[in-house]
């Protein structure tokens, strides 16, 4: 099993999930393939990674279930997401400035819509009366001042590559609150 080193998630299929129950089974199953037998995951004891799997097979028409516990090893790992994060990527900025009380609640208010949709923020610097804020994913920022119409902010574009034969922008938006 692959988990992140950073944000304990596990890899599933192709992505990293939260380490639940359901995403447990997902991958220790998924990870095991045997032939004829349904698997299913009875419990798991993090500390000693060990996996209580019940296999309930049909084999020549004989059916039979059976429970083995299976030592699951860890591979650390490090997601696209966390990967990104540490590597100082971002895909967009927004530069506030204004009031002081204002500009922090407003920095609560985008940081926490921005976790909860799985965003991150790979720097953040002082500047002057307010902030320069770096993103990783421009989608969810894009989405919040599309949702808060009442920040009115100026926007502007970097170039910072080409993926697909396509022109790739970062968004720079500049907001001043009074
Ligand atoms: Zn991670």
């Amino acid at each position: 099993m692959t988990e992140c080193k950073e944000c304990k998630r596990i890899k599933v299929g192709r992505d990293y999930e939260d380490a639940d129950e359901g995403a447990l089974e997902r991958a220790i199953v998924g990870a095991l393939h045997i032939k004829d037998c349904k698997l299913y995951l009875v419990s798991f004891d993090r500390g000693r990674n060990i996996a209580l799997v019940k296999f309930d097979c049909d084999l020549g028409g004989q059916h039979g279930t059976f429970e083995k516990e299976i030592r699951v090893r860890f591979a650390k790992s490090l997601c696209m997401k966390c990967y990104r994060q540490k590597s100082g990527y971002y895909e967009a900025i927004i530069q506030i400035r204004g009031q002081k009380e204002r500009v922090e609640s407003f920095m609560s208010k985008i940081y926490r819509y921005n976790s909860r949709r799985g965003g991150f923020v790979s720097k953040m610097e002082e500047n002057g009366d307010g902030y320069d804020v770096y993103f990783g994913d421009k989608k969810i920022i894009g989405e919040f001042f599309e949702k808060n119409k009442r920040y009115r902010t100026k926007q502007s574009y970097e170039l910072y590559g080409i993926k697909k034969g396509k022109k790739v922008y970062r968004t720079i938006y500049f907001l001043r609150l009074e």
